[in-house]
């Protein structure tokens, strides 16, 4: 027997490259000895790697084996152009992209990892037994997440092993004998850390940064700042996974591109047929596109131009997978705005670096561009420019679709009472609530001053209202925090739906007079149009 730790994977990296050579060539021309060539290579890689149990791959080449073998048994029919551009390319593109995947039999299991569920609004916290006064956790409710408190080793130590939460956030004041030493690296292996510490000073946030901290939170904690914490940078990322649509018309491919993002925390989703890209688009948001360069029913290069041409898209990166080698070609791609260029197979490694790199920063800048700069949440306008395309889906698939116009009780006071800066941090509240509490596919804007919209597509208005009466209770019992004393903001809402309105216009007519009307009853509640 072989043992796997004796094959070196440059082997088959190798292997896997020089078959992609000359399968390649042997798809443009067909040439006897080339394609017994091609099956001694594809053979060997079949055998070195069933050694090995790379199974997928394993059975992959023989596939590919296969159809060599039968080719090279009709001597006077050589395949068309058309079969070989067909299956050839086809069983090439598999094999020669396994081949680059290390670990595949693992990967595997690594699908969906990584994608949001429902441990998504779960977090541990690791408070000294008298520091716990149930106030955080009361809190931190109110914003959706699901506290659990523990002050005993063992426990975390149990509870990480059943299920890794959003995040740890740990209590330290580094004193010599401080148990969070011990725990630090048994809690940043399975999932994120904050730390929150009375001490402010440098030695401190070192020893947070290497026991693996990625955050670091004054204590008394800010039920605010932490909020913060867990919707940006790497944990919002883990949260809030970046999306990359792939397009590419060998859903067999698509599929290990996927699993690679997939592995690195990215959802991916994939599309074979390039006429639904654009609607793709509009529903999977995507932080960036992967684009096959050769589709059957249309190149790579057409379709990103009919992409560009829609003003919403504008900007999107696109990156080009292609087994195209030439400078060239690849060059005049750039040129066209096209963001970068992949050859296939490609490596794990590269993909991943390149589409998240550029993923990251369009989502970054697309933030700028449309969100509102005080609260993060989306602008006027573009809020508008959803609503109408959200309107447009839900009329075309015949779905439930509600607006929620939500406006901040005599608001005038709190910046007459506190100042305009404390009439701010409310603001911010509120949409650090509405982010975290609505669900992803939710669209929640700034419509104007303290007044807030969210579009529920895919809700009648009766669960709409339902809802809303729900986030209503639960932001009223909030805190607000001035300095030592705290108040708390209540909000007005009126909901309308696709049910009696006919369009955007219509809907946000009829979700404001609605306000209008709760407004007069009294405040602090929702009222739904025509109840
Ligand atoms: P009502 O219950 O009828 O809505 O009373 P209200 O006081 O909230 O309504 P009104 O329309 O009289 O006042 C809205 C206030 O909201 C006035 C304005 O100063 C404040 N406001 C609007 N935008 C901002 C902002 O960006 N920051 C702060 N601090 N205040 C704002
Ligand atoms: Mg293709
Ligand atoms: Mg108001
Ligand atoms: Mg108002």
């Amino acid at each position: 027997m072989k043992q796997a730790a004796s094959i070196h994977p440059g082997q088959r990296i190798h292997l896997a490259r020089e078959i992609d050579r000359i399968g390649y060539m042997l798809v443009s021309r067909w040439e006897r000895p080339l394609a017994a060539h091609l099956l001694s290579l594809v053979t060997r890689m079949e055998n070195l790697v069933r050694a090995i149990s790379l199974l997928e791959l394993a059975k992959e080449a023989r596939a590919l084996a296969a159809l060599l073998e039968q080719w090279l048994q009709q001597p006077e029919a050589a395949p068309s152009e058309r079969v070989r551009y067909g299956q050839l390319r086809h069983h090439l593109g598999v094999v020669c992209q396994l081949g680059l995947m290390e670990r595949q039999q693992n990967l595997g299991n690594l699908d969906g990892l990584l994608q949001p569920g429902a441990e998504d609004a779960t977090l541990y916290m690791w408070l000294p037994a008298g520091l716990d006064d149930g106030r955080l956790q009361r809190q931190l409710a109110c914003f959706g997440f699901e506290v659990t408190v523990m002050s005993q080793a063992a426990k975390l130590a149990k509870a990480l092993q059943r299920q890794a939460p959003a995040a740890v956030v740990a209590f330290a004041d580094f004193t010599d004998n401080d148990p969070i030493r011990q725990l630090a690296s048994a809690i940043s292996s399975s999932c994120p850390l904050v730390v929150t510490s009375p001490r402010r000073d440098f030695p401190a946030r070192l020893e947070a940064v290497r026991m693996g901290a990625c955050g670091f939170l004054d204590w008394p904690l800010q039920v605010n700042q932490l909020v913060d914490l867990l919707s940006f940078g790497d944990i919002g990322e883990r949260r809030d996974p970046l999306r990359v649509l792939i397009v590419e018309d060998m859903a067999s491919l698509a599929g290990l591109y996927s699993r690679v993002l997939a592995a690195h925390g990215v959802e991916a989703a994939s599309e074979t047929n390039p006429e639904r890209v654009p609607e793709r688009i509009q529903q999977f948001n995507p932080d960036l596109i992967l684009m096959d360069m050769y589709m059957p029913q249309s190149n790579g290069i057409e379709l990103a131009k009919v992409i560009r041409q829609q003003r919403l898209l504008d900007g999107i990166p696109i990156v080009f997978l292609s087994v195209e080698k030439r400078q060239t070609v690849q060059l005049d791609a750039l040129t066209l705005g096209i963001d970068g260029f992949l050859t296939k197979p490609v490596a794990p490694e590269e993909l991943v670096v390149t589409v998240v790199n550029r993923a990251r920063r369009y989502r970054k800048l697309r933030s700028y561009i449309v969100n509102d700069s005080l609260t993060g949440l989306l602008n006027h306008s573009h809020l508008h420019g959803q609503l109408d395309s959200a309107v447009e889906r839900a009329r075309r698939a015949g779905q439930p679709l509600s607006l929620a116009m939500l406006d901040l009780d005599y608001f005038k006071q709190v910046n007459d009472n506190y100042g305009h800066q404390v009439g701010d941090e409310v603001l911010l509240n509120l949409a650090r609530f509405l982010k975290e509490r609505l669900r992803r596919t939710d669209l929640v804007g700034r419509y104007g001053g303290e007044e807030f919209a969210i579009v529920l597509a895919g809700t009648p208005a009766d669960k709409a209202c339902r809802m809303l009466e729900t986030l209503r209770q639960d932001f009223c019992r909030l805190e607000q925090q001035v300095g030592e004393r705290t108040f708390r903001q209540t909000f007005s809402v009126g909901v309308s739906s696709l049910a009696s309105a006919e369009d955007a216009t219509s809907l946000v007519q009829q979700a404001d007079e609605t306000l209008y009307r709760a407004k007069a009853a009294g405040r602090n509640r929702v009222e739904c149009h025509g109840g």
